[in-house]
């Protein structure tokens, strides 16, 4: 029982290693890549949300 899954492609291997093959690795790596990528995205458009909610708070102020 001294093994574990590929976290890739569910292919058993040694407990020591992170993935079973090359391959797996760089599908691995494009994986993460993409997902910080959309992080990135969903960072950018909080930020323009919340610079939007100061604008509107600061143009209620200015209105009242
Ligand atoms: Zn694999």
């Amino acid at each position: 029982m001294d093994h574990k899954h590929c976290p890739i492609c569910q292919g058993v291997m040694a407990k020591e290693d992170e993935f079973c093959s090359e391959e797996c690795r760089k599908g691995y790596d494009a994986m993460a890549k993409k997902r910080k990528r959309s992080m990135w995205i969903f960072y950018i458009i909080m930020g323009l949300l919340f610079a939007w909610l100061i604008v509107q708070m600061f143009l209620g102020q200015k209105a009242a």
